[in-house]
């Protein structure tokens, strides 16, 4: 069973410090203030995966979260899984950050 995930933080918690927005450029964007714009469209291929769960472990406060969403495909979904260009985890530094 194909696994996917959704993005979400809390923010009672959040802390503005960025480095989701930093590991996750393609689901995490920073406002004005540095706080994080998330999409919640789930994730699917266990590379995004590995980095949305990455991305939690590396929030200094635990705001960001990661849920699984169970698929009833049976496959590990069309996109292949692999890193996507502008990943700076695979080297490609991709878009830059407001400043
Ligand atoms: S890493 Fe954590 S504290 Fe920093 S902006 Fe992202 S969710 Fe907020």
């Amino acid at each position: 069973m194909a696994v996917s995930v959704s993005v979400s933080v809390d923010p009672a918690r959040c802390r503005g410090h960025g480095v989701c927005a930093l590991l996750l450029l393609d689901r995490v964007d920073l406002d004005d203030w540095g706080f994080p714009l998330v999409d919640a469209t789930p994730l699917s291929g266990w590379w995004r995966v590995h980095r949305a769960r990455r991305a939690a472990r590396a929030c200094p406060v635990g705001a960001l979260f990661v849920e699984p969403h169970a698929t009833d495909s049976g496959t590990t979904g069309t996109d292949g899984g692999g890193p996507p260009a502008g990943d700076p985890a695979a080297g490609d530094p991709g878009r830059r950050r407001r400043s």
